[in-house]
């Protein structure tokens, strides 16, 4: 399968891939894609960066489709489970972007929120409901949601949600939904928990297996400059201009931020351009069409704007601004060295992103070479951590209370909802993740070694009994 017609998708799911910029199919949609579509359960090892939302979310629609019919009250057609509010906030976008000429009904369940504008949203039914384990039994358990009429079932991320000691929920769950569902289960590593606990979920599932993203970024060359905020702007000229730059991609967090680096790169006489969502489509065409041409070699983004850019020949990427989600700083740096290509990934790091880069370096378990050019008052400065739970094993409220700080929401995720922010991903265990490593050896049945992509290694798993936060 080379191309997205291949699949043979519903015409409204083609055209909001063809909204997306998405040309070709990931290897991992490539492979479960068709089957999918055949109605066959699928055991997918594939990490996030891979396309493997696409690869669940876009045959899910299609089946959808062949079968419109409206939810019943209180229930969904499709559960995707995930281990963390953040990446359940992500999904959601995935099935909103690829549903967007549907006028899907789908919605978030998660922790950390409060409970009553997720059961209004269940009321009346909806099509795809994305949630964490333990608010979804919540809101069985009060009533508001029935998931005897869930056709499809996703679990994402499953040893991650095994590692958070979300198995005993998910079984609960499993036993309350119908025998006769498909059944896609994916998860970056398959140990041995995890190959039992599908082979208890699916039906004579079909495998598929991708290569880690790490092969990728084993050739990006990749580099921090810890520095003042005050000196990035002229940081990021001289990168432009000293770097054998052929094209360069630059990530902020803001839109405004986007438009001033452009702005302070005119002064230093290079020329660039911003793409963002305040940008027209037709502004947007325009300036891709002019980085792609070479004309403008310098193409400064947010990362949603980002997410449809797929250019070849992006030679490096700067981190004007750290990513406050891991993960994005790996989505970011992946424009670069595409199709064997290498590349150059440079990051900016200021002030408080320096717990960013913990976080980052942490996902990708690789320390970073640094340069210090940070004035000496700044040196010793090692701000505490911003947001809650990320870099510590910190007591959280109770789940589900209503009192949780909300960290401000990376770009990626603002577009659902517009209530409170879900706080950012609480991972109660991450913390441990490092002496539990000897732990892991021998668990990952061939995924030894993959270090990029991996998440953290496997933490210590908590009592059964108690219930995660989420
Ligand atoms: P995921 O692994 O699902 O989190 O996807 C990683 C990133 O790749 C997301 O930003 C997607 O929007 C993007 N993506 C997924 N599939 C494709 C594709 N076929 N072409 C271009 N980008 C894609």
């Amino acid at each position: 399968m080379t191309s997205f017609q291949d699949f043979g998708l519903a015409d409204p799911i083609a055209r909001a891939l063809h909204d997306e910029n998405y040309r070709t199919p990931t290897p991992i949609q490539a492979q479960t894609i068709p089957l999918a579509l055949a109605g066959r359960d699928v055991i997918g090892i594939a990490q996030t960066g891979t396309g493997k939302t696409a690869s669940f979310a876009l045959p899910i629609l299609h089946r959808l489709l062949e079968n419109r019919v409206k939810p019943q009250s209180k229930t969904c057609r499709v559960l995707v489970l995930s281990p963390t509010r953040e990446l359940s906030g992500q999904i959601l976008d995935s099935f909103n972007a690829y549903g967007r000429h549907l006028r899907l009904t789908a919605t978030l369940a998660i922790g950390g929120v409060p409970m009553g504008r997720q059961v209004r949203a269940l009321m009346p039914g909806v099509e795809v409901l994305v949630a964490t384990p333990g608010r979804l039994l919540d809101l069985v358990q009060g009533n508001a949601l029935k998931l005897q009429h869930v056709e499809f079932l996703v679990l994402d991320e499953a040893d991650r949600m095994l590692d958070m000691g979300f198995i005993n929920d998910i079984r609960k769950i499993v036993a309350k939904l119908p025998i006769r569902r498909q059944t896609l289960f994916f998860s970056a590593t398959m140990p041995k928990d995890i190959a039992d606990l599908a082979a208890q979920m699916l039906r004579d599932p079909a495998r598929v297996a991708v290569t880690p993203v790490s092969s990728t970024a084993e050739r990006i060359s990749q580099r921090i400059i810890q520095l003042d905020h005050a000196a990035k702007p002229a940081a990021l000229a001289e990168i432009l201009k000293q770097e054998t730059v052929g094209r360069a991609l630059v990530f902020t967090r803001t839109k405004h931020g986007a438009d001033k680096v452009v702005k302070g790169l005119a002064k230093a006489g290079i020329a660039a351009n911003a793409i963002h969502g305040n940008k027209s489509q037709n502004h947007r065409e325009r300036v891709l069409a002019a980085f792609r041409s070479g004309e403008v070699r310098t193409l400064v983004a947010t990362d949603i704007a980002a997410r449809g850019i797929d250019v070849d020949g992006v030679s490096h990427v700067v981190n004007f601004d750290l990513p406050n989600v891991p993960e994005t700083y790996v989505h970011r740096i992946g424009r670069t060295a595409r199709a064997g290509a290498e590349g150059v990934a440079i990051s900016l790091c200021a002030g408080e992103e320096i717990a960013y880069l913990r976080d980052i370096e942490k996902l990708i378990r690789v320390a970073l070479p640094k340069e210090d050019r940070r004035s000496p008052g700044q040196r010793d400065t090692s701000p505490a951590p911003q947001r809650g739970g990320r870099h510590g094993p910190q007591p959280h409220a109770a789940r589900g209370s209503d009192g949780n700080p909300a960290p401000k929401r990376s770009r990626r995720r603002r577009r659902y909802g517009n209530g409170p922010s879900p706080a950012s991903r609480p991972e109660p265990l991450r913390a441990a993740a490092g002496k539990s490593e000897g732990r892991n050896e021998g668990r990952n049945e061939g995924m030894q070694g993959v270090a990029f992509m991996q998440r953290d290694s496997r933490p210590l798993r908590r009592n059964p009994n108690q219930r995660p936060q989420q």
